[in-house]
């Protein structure tokens, strides 16, 4: 099983443009996306547990689509300190502005307008409008940014000895970390 670094082939997010109002009433589509196998991402592997939950929501206005991406999955990744095997829940949104116009007078589901530089918002300049808006890439970023990039298996998680690698948290090992102050070493030195 090779990690996966781009939207799985497999992954339909193609969007009929003829689904969303012109008139600028929210269009919402909710679906689910299979990972066939682990992401790779932060140096580390994010294996899947089950399917990521997609929600897109769309409002077409002036011949600018915004698209709302929700994105929410399970993983497991190792934990930071003693590499145990730790479920971690990832939930991001992202907003996307495909125009072909330069922003303005844009508005968001909710109504809200968006500023002329909105960092929330990522502009996709388009020439025209295909019969069908693939979000698969979309959907992608929002659930690579939606990865934590570290976990911990539980709070206070005393981590691996640096001696023997013996989880801490299975009890002491016995091994004495002498010089893991230098402050202390100095101490030890001046002891005569
Ligand atoms: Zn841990
Ligand atoms: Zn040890």
């Amino acid at each position: 099983m090779k990690n996966i670094k781009a939207p799985p082939d497999e992954w339909d997010c193609g969007i009929q443009l003829s689904r969303i109002p012109k008139n600028a009433s929210p269009h919402t589509e909710a679906f689910r996306l299979d990972l066939p196998a682990p992401i790779s991402h932060w140096g580390q592997e994010y294996e899947p547990d089950g399917p990521v939950a997609v929600k897109l929501t769309f409002t077409f206005a002036n011949e600018r689509i915004l698209a709302e991406v929700s994105v929410r999955a399970a993983f497991y990744i190792p934990c930071s300190r003693c590499l145990r095997k730790t479920r971690i829940e990832a939930t991001g949104n992202l907003k996307y502005l495909f125009s072909m116009h330069p922003l303005k007078d844009a508005k968001d589901s909710d109504g809200a307008a968006i500023p002329e530089e909105d960092g929330d918002v990522d502009v996709i300049q388009v020439d025209s409008f295909q019969a069908e808006l693939d979000m698969a890439q979309c959907v992608w970023e929002a659930l690579l940014l939606s990865l934590p990039e570290r976990a911990l298996c539980r709070e206070g998680c005393k981590g691996l000895c640096p001696i023997c690698g013996h989880d801490r948290n299975d009890g002491d090992c016995g091994c004495r970390d002498d010089n893991s102050d230098p402050r202390l070493a100095a101490l030890r030195d001046v002891d005569v």
